[in-house]
This record gives structure tokens, C-alpha cells and sequence, in this order.
């Protein structure tokens, strides 16, 4: 079955496939988004801290905010820790925040579509669902996570992930820091405390390869801050998931006639080191949205101007990160090798 004429087809609705959306319709495109989860967001898979000036690019923010942050506090192995204050920031709600960025692309004209996953994609640029219709846009917008079909179908899979997991528990008390823990016990990661009024995200990344430590590594974490009276026993919830931390891909590519252009987690845009993807999530949205409606307009750079804004906002600071990625999973996880790959230390920023 051949569905209707579209020109910009959306696959996944996280916040780069939202912003997209919005901004191709905006724009006046015909926008179909396709996301596979069943409501906005939902499971969260988010430890929900964004930077504070993410506000600039998300409208009714205030919504979706539940405290503010203040600074970071970074742990290396026992030592005492070290404040990186200011470091300002939010802890949101994560689901609240993706259905708010939707809503607007509602608003703007955008057709959203959830329970409905993309199946396939064939090298004419056909796009099969799984409730078996299939379309031709003009445009393909693959904002659909690091794990990106529409990534893979112009050969431009994230060439690096790091795998997560996270408890969510009570918060004894209030705390205004983002906590990091840099430890030779936390391979290719970190763990992390990020608090949310009474209750606090606490998980930690790895490289791939120690994937099966992973649990051991956040129940660890969580029994020595619930010792320290920091935070309950009990746990709420749990989560998890992949973070691409390879860099920047090649965010556009063709097949047939269809340009694709690839955003967010699916162009490789969270951070390498601190994994941190929801504002260049919105921030690349946005510009993929805004390329697909002046490609179809007929500018025929549209996609090379996408690649060179991408490059010029992220490109300097995901190169740096991940020279600094590839130091620490060559080193011996010693504590200067752990400082010199956070942003928080000096060495970081020594040129490479
Ligand atoms: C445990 C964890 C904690 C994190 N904590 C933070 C944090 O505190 N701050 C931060 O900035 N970043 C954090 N991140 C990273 C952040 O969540 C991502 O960078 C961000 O969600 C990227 O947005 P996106 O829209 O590109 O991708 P996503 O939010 O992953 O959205 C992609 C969407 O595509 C959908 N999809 C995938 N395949 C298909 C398909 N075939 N058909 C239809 N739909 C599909 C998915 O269901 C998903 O909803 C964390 C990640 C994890 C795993």
C-alpha cells in the first residue's frame, strides 16, 4: 500500500525528530513523523539533565523544569571532590519535555504518528512501516536514536556507543550539583548522582566490552551513596540505553531521488565524553528541519550548508572529545589519565 504524498518524512520523535518536524512545517512542508514508542518519551531512558541556555531554542520549557542546578561536583576515585561552580543547569522532565516539543510540531502542522515504527528503507528511498504502507518522501529526516536505520541506509551507522544503566532513588535532602565519578572501576565512562528534587537518577556508562559489569558497577555506586546517608536503599525505577560518543557522521546522504538527512543521536551529535545530546538533539532538529524545507525549495546546498552549520557549532568541541575518549581507553585509568579526559580539569582543554 502507497500512502499519500509527503514531502518530509520523520522517522523517530525524540527531540531532534520533533524540532524537525516543527521546523519543516513551519516552513511549509507536508510532515509526516513516525515514532515506534507509544506516547512522547515514554519510557524515559534519560538521567534529564539539559544546559541552562537550552532554553533558548525550547518554547514553554518552564513546563517541563523540576530544579535548577547550580554547579558540578567531580569524584575521582576516593579523593575529596572538585567544584566546577557555576555550571548552570536543569533537571527536567524528560517525558514532559518531549511531548511539549511534539505538541509543537503539532501546532506548526506536522502530522505525528506514535505506536508506528519504521521497518525498512530501500535504496530508492521508499520507506516501509511496520502497519505495512509505504512512502516516498522527498525527504528523509532520520532522527530516530543512535541505533539510526536511516543512518545505516546511506552507510553512516555511529561508530561508537557506550552502554548505560541507571537506578532512580530517593534523595535524602536537597542537593544543587551534578555529581560525576571518575574511577578506574567505570571503564570508557563515569558514574553519576543527578538530583531531582526528592528523588535522584544515579547510573553510570561504559565502554561496550565491560557491558556485563555494568550492573555491578551502579548497584556499587548506589550502596556507597545510600551508606553515606545520601540516598535510600530502595529502588524506583530503572533505565538505561546506548549513547553514540563516536562523533560527528556525515549527517546527509541520498537514495534515489530521496535526500536523508540524519539528526541528533542518529547523526552522532551527543557529546563523546560526557554524553550529554538533548540540546544538540533540539539545536540539529531544528537545522534539519529548516535543510529539508530549502532543499525541496530547490537549494541544491541545502544539505552541504546543514553539514558545514553542524561542523561549525559541534565539530570543534566532539573533536576534542573524542581525542579524549580514545587517550582514556588507551591509558591505565590512572587519576591523571581520568582528569585529563573531563572538562572539568585543565588538562582537557590542553591542546590536543
Ligand atoms: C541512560 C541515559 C541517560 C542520559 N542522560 C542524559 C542527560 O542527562 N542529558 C542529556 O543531554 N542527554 C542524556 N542522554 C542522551 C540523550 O537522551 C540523547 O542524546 C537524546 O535523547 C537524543 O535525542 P534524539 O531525538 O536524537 O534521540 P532519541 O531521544 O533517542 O529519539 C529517537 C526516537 O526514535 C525512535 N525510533 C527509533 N527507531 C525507530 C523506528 N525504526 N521507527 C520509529 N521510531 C523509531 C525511538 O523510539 C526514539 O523515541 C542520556 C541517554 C541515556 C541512555
Amino acid at each position: 500500500m502507497t500512502a499519500g504524498p509527503v514531502d518530509v518524512l520523520v522517522l523517530g520523535l525524540g527531540p531532534a525528530g520533533a524540532c524537525a518536524a516543527r521546523f519543516a512545517a513551519l516552513r511549509g512542508c507536508r510532515v509526516v513523523a513516525v515514532e515506534r514508542k507509544r506516547s512522547p518519551g515514554v519510557p524515559v531512558q534519560c538521567a534529564e539533565f539539559v544546559p541552562a541556555l537550552v532554553g533558548i531554542e525550547v518554547p514553554r520549557l518552564a513546563g517541563s523544569v523540576r530544579q535548577s542546578i547550580a554547579a558540578m561536583q567531580t569524584f575521582v576515585e576516593d579523593d575529596p571532590p572538585d567544584r566546577t561552580d557555576p555550571f548552570p543547569g536543569l533537571m527536567i522532565d524528560r517525558a514532559a519535555f518531549d511531548a511539549s516539543l511534539v505538541a509543537e510540531a503539532q501546532r506548526a502542522g506536522a502530522d505525528c504518528r506514535f505506536g508506528t515504527r519504521a521497518a525498512g528503507i530501500e535504496r530508492d528511498g521508499r520507506v516501509r512501516l511496520a502497519d505495512g504502507s509505504c512512502w516516498a518522501p522527498k525527504v528523509i529526516i532520520g532522527a530516530d536514536g543512535p541505533r539510526s536505520l536511516a543512518g545505516r541506509s546511506i552507510g553512516q551507522a555511529n561508530r561508537a556507543l557506550v552502554e548505560t544503566r541507571q537506578v532512580t532513588v530517593a534523595l535524602e535532602g536537597s542537593h544543587d550539583s551534578t555529581d560525576i565519578f571518575l574511577s578506574a572501576r567505570i571503564p570508557g565512562g563515569y558514574g553519576w548522582v543527578f538530583p531531582k528534587g526528592d528523588i535522584a537518577h544515579v547510573g553510570a556508562g561504559v565502554d561496550p566490552v565491560h557491558k556485563v559489569r555494568l550492573k555491578a558497577i551502579v548497584d556499587e555506586l548506589h550502596a556507597l551513596l545510600a551508606r553515606r546517608g545520601r540516598v535510600g536503599r530502595g529502588v524506583l525505577s530503572r533505565t538505561g540505553g546506548a549513547i553514540p560518543v563516536g562523533g560527528m557522521v556525515e549527517p546527509w546522504g541520498t537514495l534515489g531521488e530521496a535526500l536523508v538527512l540524519l539528526a541528533g543521536d542518529a547523526a552522532g551529535l551527543a557529546h563523546p565524553v560526557m554524553g550529554a545530546g538533548i540540546a544538540p538533539a533540539v539545536h540539529s532538529g531544528r537545522l534539519a528541519g529548516e535543510a529539508a524545507a530549502a532543499a525541496i525549495a530547490g537549494d541544491r546546498a541545502a544539505c552541504l550548508d546543514y553539514e558545514d552549520e553542524l561542523d561549525a557549532v559541534f565539530g570543534a568541541a566532539w573533536s576534542r572529545a573524542v581525542i579524549r575518549r580514545r587517550e582514556l581507553l588507551a591509558s591505565s585509568n590512572d587519576k591523571r589519565a581520568l582528569r585529563r579526559a573531563w572538562i572539568a580539569y585543565p588538562g582537557y582543554w590542553e591542546p590536543p
